[in-house]
């Protein structure tokens, strides 16, 4: 019986991870469960599935229990940097992650990495992307020529300059293949969302920009491919349905059944695939830029996008104000190394108060003129 502890029991990744485990009772058994401000879906949690240690906006008492020595496996699913400590710590401690905060990975890759080499746990990956690739990466990296990951294209993939302009938080809030919650899906929209996958997969395979690429794929079917060097191309294909990945993350190395549907190809009959547009979503450009500057770059794109898009979920700025502010802020930013966790929260503050400098309207605000 695997005891789990999950970070962010009350997001759609937790509660999704919660269904796979109902469905498994002799095999899981929920041991913690930490949330941020539902206390209404976190006690119905604790009162059905009886956990040992729960926690609401607590980061101590969420980093303890993933750490506990009792615990076997932690999945890391809230949102944001909020879940950088916790994560570092279960790493560090050996525990097997099951890792859905990409974030953790953007802003700290090399702390995390050197977390889990110490630690000798495991690394396994929720997000549906590189779930695919874990599933079908075998053999040597010298074998890999790239990897391609796939992304839907979001809402606005065939909007135009002038109509991104005008999107609204209820358009873009609105997912054409998939159900998340709000951060990743606004990140979805701007595509910054493919761009901290970029930077999440440098980490967790270990592979140099250039053999990281992105293809557009409207249909969410295929979830990421893997090309070798002998010109083979291996993906992994299903529906859009996070219980997979979830499942697959948690039962690692074995695989167990989920309540997903199952995928019929005659039914979805075409699959279509597209290049990616830096011009009309520059997210995916800047984290490019960041990915291949290294460095404290990615941390400072992921600070600075958090604030972007909670003042958009605000209604406080524009959708194309997103990757603006992000520029400005990675414009200012002086470079440095990461070496420890504490670099990291100090550059992700810094990152996050020039940010917010470019939401106060007024002559104080570090933009000329209107963004
Ligand atoms: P949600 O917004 O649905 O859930 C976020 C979770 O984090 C909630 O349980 C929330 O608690 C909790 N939380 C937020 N702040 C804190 C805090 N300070 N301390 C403790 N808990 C906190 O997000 P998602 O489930 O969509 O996403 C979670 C992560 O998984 C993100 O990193 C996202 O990028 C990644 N991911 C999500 C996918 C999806 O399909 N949803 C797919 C792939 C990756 P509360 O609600 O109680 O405030």
């Amino acid at each position: 019986m695997k005891k789990i502890v999950i970070l962010g029991s009350t997001g759609s990744i937790g509660t999704q991870a919660l269904e796979v485990m109902e469905r498994h009772p002799g095999r899981f058994k929920v041991f913690g469960l930490a949330a941020g401000s539902n206390r209404k879906l976190l006690d119905q949690q604790a009162q059905k599935f009886r956990p040992v240690l729960t926690a609401l906006n607590d980061e101590a008492a969420a980093v303890e229990m993933a750490v506990h020595p009792q615990c076997d496996i932690v999945l890391s699913a809230i949102v944001g940097a909020a879940g950088l400590k916790p994560t570092y710590a279960a790493l560090k401690a050996g525990k097997q992650v099951a890792l859905a905060n990409k974030e953790s990975l953007v802003a700290a890759g090399p702390v995390m990495t050197r977390a889990w080499k110490e630690g000798k746990g495991e690394l396994i990956p929720v997000d549906s992307e590189h779930s695919a690739i874990h599933q079908v990466l075998h053999g040597a990296k010298e074998n890999i020529a790239r990897i391609l990951l796939t992304a839907s294209g979001g809402p606005f993939r065939q909007f135009s300059s002038e109509q991104l302009k005008k999107v609204t938080r209820a358009q873009a809030l609105k997912h054409p293949n998939w159900n998340m919650g709000n951060k990743i899906t606004i990140d979805s929209a701007t595509l910054m969302n493919k761009g901290l996958e970029m930077i999440e997969a440098r980490w967790l395979f270990d592979l140099p920009p250039e053999k990281i690429g992105v293809v557009v794929h409207p249909q969410s079917i295929v979830h990421s491919l893997v090309e070798y060097k002998d010109g083979s191309v291996l993906a992994q294909l299903g529906l859009p349905d996070m219980r997979i990945p979830i499942a697959y993350a948690l039962a690692w190395p074995e695989r167990i059944t989920t309540p997903a549907p199952r995928l019929d190809l005659t039914e979805i009959a075409s699959l279509n695939f597209e290049r990616p547009d830096p011009e009309r979503f520059p997210c995916l450009r800047l984290a490019r830029e960041a990915l291949q500057k290294g460095d404290s770059y990615p941390c400072v794109l992921n600070a600075a996008n958090e604030v972007a898009v909670a003042a958009f979920l605000e209604e406080k700025i524009g959708f194309i104000d997103i990757p603006k502010i992000v520029e400005q802020v990675l414009d200012r930013h002086q470079p440095s190394s990461l070496n420890t966790l504490e670099d990291v929260l100090e550059t992700d503050q810094w990152a996050r108060s020039e940010a917010k400098m470019f939401l106060v309207p007024g002559p104080w605000s570090r933009v000329p003129g209107p963004l």
